[in-house]
C-alpha cells in the first residue's frame, strides 16, 4: 500500500516587544535567572495584567501580511494547567476569537514548484519559565526570565504533503517574522519553535489518519528529520495490523528519534475560559489602516524589484533578498553608487558574504559599511582602480578607517588610462616576447592573456586590462 502524509505546523515566535506581553519586566535574553521578573510573571495573588500594546500591533503586522483577516474584537482566555514554570497554574492565551483568523502563504520547493499553505489562525499568548535540571544534582531549578515573553502561535491548516514542504513553509514564517521585525527569529535562543502535527493514510482516501503531535523543534534540518522519522514509525506500525495512538512526542535531535511525551490532552482538559482580568480586544479599523500602510516590502516583491527595476540576475535577486539585513545592506550600497546594481550585488555575494562566512559574524558587524564600499565600487566604475586592485584595496579597509580614495592617494593606485604610456610598455613587451607574438598571428589567441599579464605586471596591476588588450592587438597588427 502507498500511504499520503499529512501535516500541520504550529509555530511559536517569541515577539520582539521591550517588555513583557503583560507587564513591565525586561524580555532581554541572557539575563541572571529570575532577575527579569515582575509580580505579574511570578504569579503573585492580587496583582493585574495589563496587556502590551506593541505585541498586539506586531500580531495584527503578521496577520495582514499572509493576507488574514484581523479580528475587531479577540479575546483573551485562561488555559489551566499545572507545572512548575507556570506560577499562575494558567497560561493567559487566545482560543475562541484569536487576533488573526484564515490567510496563507505560498511556499517554493526545491524543485521550482510552488504551493500555497493556509493559515487557520495566529494568536497572542504568554510563554512559560524554564525548568532547569542540569544546574543542581537530583534537583530542578526554576528561571522565570521568559515567563511572560510574548508569543505569536501561528497554526497551519494540514495542508502540508512532506517533510521537504514543513520545511519550506517553516523558512517562510522565519523569513517573514524577520521582514517584518516583529522577531529576532533566534532558534538557538529559543525565539522561534514549532510542533509538527503528522498522520499518514493510505492515498485515496478522504479521511485524515490519527495524528502525533512532535515537540521541541528548533532547526530547518529537525522539522525534516522529525517527520521523516515520525511518518516511518507510523507506516511501520500500520502496516504490522498497530493503531496510531494520538499523543505528544518528543524529538530527540542526539538519536534522531521521536519518544511519547504524555497522551494528547483536549482543550476541555485545560478548562479554558476567558480571563476576567484582561477585557476583550477591540481594534479599531484606522488602527488596521495604519499598519497596512506601514508594512515593508516584503520578500517576493523585492525579488522582482531588483530583476526589474535593477536589472539583476533572478538568482542573485533572491540570494540577497533572502536576508533582509543583506537586503538592506545592498539597498544602501546602491543609495550611494547606483550606477551598476549588478555589481554590487557582485561585491556583496562574493566578497562581503566572504568575509561575513570567514569571521562568522553578521552583516551588522561588518567593517566596511555601505557608503565606503559604495565610494569603493564608483572608483571601479569610472576607472581609477581595477577590479583587481579595488579587491586589495577592500582587503585593507577591512582593518583600515581610510576611505577608498585617501588609501588609492597614499599608494598611487590610480589606473594608468593614458594610451601613450601603456603603449610604450606594450611595445616593450612585444619585442621581448616575440616568439609569442608570433604564436599569436599564427592564430594561437590565448596567448594574448600572458602578453596582458606581462603589461599588467610592468605596471603594478594599475593599467586598464581593457585598453592594453586593445593595444597589444592593435600593435600586433601593425
Ligand atoms: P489542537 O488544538 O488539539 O492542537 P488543532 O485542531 O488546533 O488541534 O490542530 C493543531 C494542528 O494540527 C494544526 O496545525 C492542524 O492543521 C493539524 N492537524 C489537525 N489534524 C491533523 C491530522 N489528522 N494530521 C496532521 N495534522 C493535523
Ligand atoms: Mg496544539
Amino acid at each position: 500500500m502507498s500511504w499520503e502524509t499529512v501535516i500541520g505546523l504550529e509555530i511559536h515566535v517569541q515577539l520582539d516587544t521591550n517588555s513583557k506581553i503583560f507587564s513591565g519586566a525586561s524580555t532581554s535574553y541572557g539575563s541572571e535567572q529570575n532577575t527579569n521578573t515582575s509580580l505579574v510573571d511570578l504569579g503573585y495573588p492580587g496583582v493585574l495584567p495589563v496587556l502590551n500594546k506593541d505585541a498586539v500591533m506586531m500580531a495584527i503586522k503578521f496577520g495582514l501580511a499572509i493576507n488574514a483577516e484581523i479580528s475587531r474584537r479577540s479575546i483573551f482566555a485562561r488555559k489551566n494547567y499545572f507545572y512548575p514554570d507556570l506560577p499562575k497554574g494558567y497560561q493567559i492565551s487566545q482560543l475562541e476569537l484569536p487576533i488573526v483568523q484564515g490567510g496563507s502563504l505560498e511556499i517554493q520547493l526545491n524543485d521550482g514548484t510552488k504551493k500555497e499553505v493556509g493559515i487557520t489562525r495566529a494568536h497572542l499568548e504568554e510563554d512559560a519559565g524554564k525548568s532547569i535540571h542540569d544546574k543542581f544534582s537530583n534537583q530542578t531549578a526554576i528561571d522565570l526570565n521568559r515567563a511572560g515573553t510574548p508569543l505569536l502561535e501561528i497554526v497551519s491548516e494540514p495542508d502540508i504533503r512532506s517533510a521537504e514542504e514543513a520545511s519550506s513553509y517553516m523558512q517562510k514564517i522565519h523569513q517573514l517574522v524577520r521582514y517584518l521585525k516583529i522577531s529576532d527569529g533566534n532558534m538557538q535562543e529559543g525565539s522561534f519553535r514549532c510542533d509538527a502535527n503528522v498522520s499518514v493514510r493510505p492515498f485515496g482516501q478522504t479521511e485524515f489518519g490519527t495524528r502525533t503531535e512532535v515537540k521541541n523543534i528548533n532547526s530547518f534540518r529537525f522539522v525534516e528529520n522529525a517527520i521523516n522519522h515520525e511518518v516511518e514509525r507510523q507506516i511501520d506500525r500500520l502496516e504490522n495490523g498497530d493503531h496510531i495512538i494520538q499523543e505528544t512526542r518528543l524529538y530527540d535531535p542526539d538519536k534522531d528519534e521521536t519518544r511519547p511525551m504524555r497522551s494528547k490532552e483536549e482543550a476541555n482538559d485545560y478548562r479554558y475560559f476567558p480571563d476576567p482580568d484582561l477585557l476583550p480586544l477591540e481594534i479599531d479599523q484606522e488602527t488596521i489602516d495604519k499598519i497596512a500602510q506601514s508594512l515593508p516590502e516584503l520578500f517576493d516583491e523585492k525579488v522582482t524589484r531588483y530583476i526589474e527595476a535593477l536589472s539583476i540576475k533572478q538568482s542573485d535577486a533572491e540570494e540577497i533578498a533572502r536576508n533582509m539585513q543583506i537586503a538592506e545592506y545592498f539597498e544602501a550600497t546602491l543609495d550611494h553608487f547606483s550606477n551598476d546594481a549588478q555589481m554590487v550585488s557582485n561585491w556583496i555575494l562574493s566578497e562581503v558574504i566572504g568575509v561575513l562566512n570567514r569571521e562568522n559574524i553578521e552583516i551588522n558587524a561588518f567593517q566596511i559599511k555601505p557608503k565606503r564600499l559604495a565610494s569603493l565600487l564608483s572608483r571601479v566604475d569610472d576607472n581609477t582602480i581595477s577590479s583587481k586592485i579595488a579587491k586589495n584595496l577592500f582587503n585593507q579597509m577591512l582593518t583600515s578607517a581610510d576611505s577608498a580614495d585617501e588609501l588609492i592617494k597614499q599608494q598611487g593606485l590610480e589606473q594608468i588610462t593614458d594610451e601613450d604610456s601603456i603603449n610604450k610598455i606594450v611595445v616593450e613587451v612585444l619585442n621581448e616576447f616575440s616568439d609569442q607574438k608570433d604564436q599569436y598571428l599564427e592564430g594561437k589567441e590565448q596567448i594574448l592573456g600572458f602578453l596582458v599579464g606581462q603589461v599588467m605586471q610592468r605596471t603594478q596591476g594599475k593599467a586598464n586590462p581593457r585598453l592594453v588588450n586593445e593595444l597589444i592587438i592593435r600593435q600586433i597588427k601593425n
